[in-house]
């Protein structure tokens, strides 16, 4: 109840546009709310249990097109390779596709495992 009666008195009056950044915003919480703020204050009030994941980063190691890391110096290691999550950043800079992340597991994955079998096997 206090964390609520405390949020409740941070807000501040403003537009209410779910669509944009709006001008309703709470001062002085940490972290701060800068817009969407509102008074919660008139019932009924639900409550949803959140399991945040990360579905990219976007950062990771760079490869080359035979998935060998490229090291420091800027040269592809003879026997370090990476697919999926970890090189995502190599394909997607930023935004999404659906089915993008499991096909760069499984794209990659295979162009690895079979650079690494041929380095062992070498
Ligand atoms: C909520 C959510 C929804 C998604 N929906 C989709 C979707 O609909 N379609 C789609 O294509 N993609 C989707 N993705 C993305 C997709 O799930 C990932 O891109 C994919 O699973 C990445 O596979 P990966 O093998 O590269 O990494 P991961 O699946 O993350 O595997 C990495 C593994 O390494 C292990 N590990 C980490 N550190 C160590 C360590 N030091 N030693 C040993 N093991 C370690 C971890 O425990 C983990 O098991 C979604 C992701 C999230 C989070």
């Amino acid at each position: 109840m206090a964390a609520v009666e405390g949020f409740n008195r941070a807000v501040r009056p403003g537009t209410f546009d779910p669509g944009s950044l709006d001008s309703c915003r709470a001062e002085g919480l940490d972290p701060p709310k800068s817009h969407w703020a509102r008074p919660i204050d008139t019932p009924p009030y639900y409550g949803y249990p959140l399991r945040p994941g990360i579905t990219f980063t976007y950062l990771g190691v760079t490869v080359d097109e035979q998935a060998r890391v490229i090291m420091q110096d800027e040269r592809p290691a003879k026997n370090i390779f990476a697919a999926g999550e970890v090189m995502a950043g190599n394909i997607l800079g930023k935004g999404y596709l659906a089915g993008f992340g499991l096909t760069i597991g499984s794209v990659f994955g295979r162009i690895a495992g079979r650079e690494a079998a041929r380095r062992a096997t070498a």
